[in-house]
């Protein structure tokens, strides 16, 4: 029988992981189907129940449900423990369990497909929303040398490095929160933009010099070049798009539902075409 997947949000239907997915299962001979479920914003709770309820086997969750996602499930495994935001439920024997792929796709994307360590580097993380909790666990354990937060709204990005100031000795210079203003004069190895400011065409304030020779700046927001990745390639950095994170995070959750790992490569060039 046809197992049942789909992705729940609000808005949902710009969404790729129905394509992703089911290019995934045309590669690994999967049976299965994946659509895109539009909840209305105070109805997530009934959507999920209902697709459970109909022999649904799991679920992806996308803005703006992934904090209730994790208030919802039964049981958290892995990163979602501590990032308080769920973006795969896999619903084993009508239990629900929250995991959260985003870390894993980005430090997979990062690593091996831009072929970019993380390990002893300086890494700035701009944003302290609901992308970041989910990645900066993943990009601790990497053991950067120092993983500085910078957020629009300071004291969020304060709220966000204490709450995970238990993996602190990953990272040995430290995880620290800055303002904008307060990076004049630092230089990163990697940038990653977990913003939404790409979204309405805008750009955390960086200062000019923020790049050390040969940085990565990588901004989460996919299938557009961002003001950020202007600003970026401008001043000489590498840059890459969030499209790759997104395959990833996919791959991730078909693994968990699945137990067959995908071949991503094809299907982020795919995405880059389309
Ligand atoms: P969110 O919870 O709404 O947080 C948005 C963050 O962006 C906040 O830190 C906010 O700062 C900041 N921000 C918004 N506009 C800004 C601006 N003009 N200048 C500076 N900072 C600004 O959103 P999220 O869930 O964290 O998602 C962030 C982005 O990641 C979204 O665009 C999403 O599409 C993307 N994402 C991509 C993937 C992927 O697979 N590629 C996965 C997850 C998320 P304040 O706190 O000051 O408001």
């Amino acid at each position: 029988m046809t197992d049942r997947y789909a992705v729940i949000g609000n808005p949902v239907a710009h969404s790729k992981s129905p394509l992703i997915h089911a290019e995934f299962a045309r590669q690994t001979g999967h049976d299965i189907s994946y659509e895109a479920i539009l909840a209305p914003l105070d109805g997530f709770r009934a959507a999920v129940l209902e697709f459970r309820d109909a022999g649904g086997k799991g679920l992806n969750v996308t803005l703006p449900f992934k904090h209730e996602a994790w208030s919802l499930v039964g049981a958290h495994e892995g990163y979602a423990r501590d990032a308080g935001a769920v973006n795969t439920i896999d619903m084993r024997d009508s239990r629900m369990v929250g995991l959260n792929t985003d870390g894993v796709g980005l430090v997979r994307d990062i690593r091996h497909n831009l072929g970019c360590p993380i390990r002893g580097r300086r890494v700035l993380l701009m944003g302290a929303g609901g992308a970041s909790y989910g990645v900066i666990e993943p990009l601790l354990r990497e053991q950067p040398l120092e993983l500085v937060v910078a957020n629009r709204t300071p004291e969020k990005a304060v709220v966000l490095v204490a709450h995970f100031e238990k993996f602190q000795s990953f990272a040995p210079e430290g995880l620290v929160a800055r303002s904008y203003v307060e990076l004049r004069g630092r230089r990163f190895d990697i940038l990653i933009n977990a913003t939404s400011a790409g979204l309405s065409d805008a750009m955390p304030p960086l200062p000019d010099a923020v790049f050390a020779p040969g940085a990565l700046a990588y901004d989460l927001v996919y299938g557009k070049r961002t003001p950020f990745l202007e600003f970026a390639g401008a001043r000489g950095a590498r840059t890459a798009d969030g499209t790759g994170m997104l395959v990833e995070q996919a791959a991730e959750s078909f693994f968990i539902w699945r137990g067959a790992r995908p071949d991503t490569a094809p299907v982020i060039a795919l995405l880059k075409k389309t």
